[in-house]
């Protein structure tokens, strides 16, 4: 790589994991840094910048600046040991009674980790449509709202929030703007250039890619007081992410483009032929002009509308866990993002209280031929 890598396209970028080699063999990965601890100097300073294996670590420290550059990140980017470990970290750096305006339709544990270790905590939670930018400008509280939480597209009904537009509304409340980018990935959309403070991703999903790393990550846009309690907060928690399951995300990651945009190639095709299909009621997917946030997406998203979509099934919850229960190619499981399509009774899965209807199957696209993806649905919908 020249002296500038910054020239290259992200793409180009990420697959050489921004062209570092390793400067003792020239090997083209970097080797995986194990030591938890480093020798100081004579004089007894520590000239490596690496102290100790808690604050940080070599290998996480490889995939954070790739992460950092897909995100535009100027303040970095911060791995830790899981989605939640992150997004919790962001909710941890607010103080007792600060007051918190969070999307309505968004990641269970999340939600449901809002309402009860949060509200201990001393936060004070909203949950509302943040796709209604009024709804939104509404629940803010003057001079007590400190944070907004948006997740687009949202869990499961992909529910589009305009980030430019949330971005505003907070910021002209003196708060900030956090987006739970999951299921959108860089490769689709860079929140912090759309004017949010930190994004956040389950690595666990798409980035990662392969069904076999949990991880967390923020980016953010300035490296502020802000930041700087929540990289206090990962250090003193111990939430890292460890230099293994850092590997194995900079391996899964060097391919983000090439699976994203096959995933989202094929989530649109499937959303097309789902929504001609006699017994599907509705398709639910950004991508379709009858998605009531396509506008809004097809704005602030680029490469196509994500992985992620879900369907209703004419005949109700029954026929969706029969379907469910009926496909042989498809996954029956929870997460996503990973190169296998996984097939999912989200209402089961989030219990009593759940926005989700009953009758829906939420589908985590892969990277399978579509044929088989979509005849394997066919079989399973004709027959349940
Ligand atoms: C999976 C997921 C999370 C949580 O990530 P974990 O790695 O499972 O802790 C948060 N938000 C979204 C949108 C997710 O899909």
């Amino acid at each position: 790589m020249p002296s500038s890598p910054l020239q290259w396209s992200k793409r180009s970028l990420t697959a050489q994991a921004m062209g570092h080699v390793d400067p003792v063999t020239k090997g083209v990965v970097m080797p995986i840094h194990v030591s938890t601890t480093y020798i100081r100097d004579e004089d007894n300073a520590y000239s490596s910048g690496f102290i100790y294996g808690r604050p940080d670590n070599a290998t996480t420290r490889e995939a954070e600046g790739v992460l950092a550059m897909l995100e535009d990140a100027d303040a970095g980017a911060l791995l830790f040991s899981s989605g939640m470990a992150a997004a919790t970290a962001v909710f941890q750096a607010l103080n007792p009674g600060d007051h918190v305006v969070a999307s309505k339709v968004m990641y269970w544990a999340l939600r449901h980790w809002l309402m009860s270790e949060a509200t201990r905590w001393g936060l004070s939670v909203d949950f509302v449509e943040t796709d209604d930018l009024d709804a939104l400008r509404r629940a803010i509280l003057p001079g007590r709202t400190k944070l907004v939480w948006v997740e687009t597209p949202s869990n499961p009904l992909w529910t589009i929030t305009d980030i430019a537009g949330a971005a505003e509304i907070a910021h002209a409340a003196g708060a900030r703007l956090a987006v739970d980018s999951t299921t959108a990935s860089p490769f689709h959309t860079r929140p912090l250039s759309l004017g949010a403070d930190i994004v956040m991703h389950a690595a666990t999903k798409v980035l990662n890619g392969h069904s076999d790393v949990v991880a967390g990550v923020l980016a953010g846009a300035k490296a502020d007081e802000f930041w700087g309690q929540v990289v206090t907060i990962r250090k003193g928690q111990g939430a890292i992410l460890g230099p293994f399951e850092a590997y194995l995300l900079m391996r899964g990651l060097r391919t983000l483009h090439l699976r994203a945009g096959a995933q989202a190639r094929s989530a649109m095709d499937l959303a097309e032929r789902l929504s001609a299909h006699p017994k599907i009621a509705r398709v639910l997917y950004p991508g379709l002009p009858q998605h009531p946030g396509h506008d809004v997406a097809a704005r602030q998203m680029e490469n196509g509308f994500g992985y992620m979509l879900s369907v209703q099934v004419s005949d109700g919850e029954a026929a969706a866990i029969r379907t469910a229960a009926r496909v042989r190619l498809w996954k029956r499981a929870t997460s996503l993002g990973g190169v296998e399509s996984l097939i999912e009774h989200r209402a089961s899965i989030e219990g009593p209280g759940t926005p989700c209807p009953p009758d829906l199957l939420r589908l985590s696209t892969g990277i399978e031929d579509v044929e088989d993806l979509f005849g394997d649905l066919d079989a399973a919908l004709r027959s349940a």
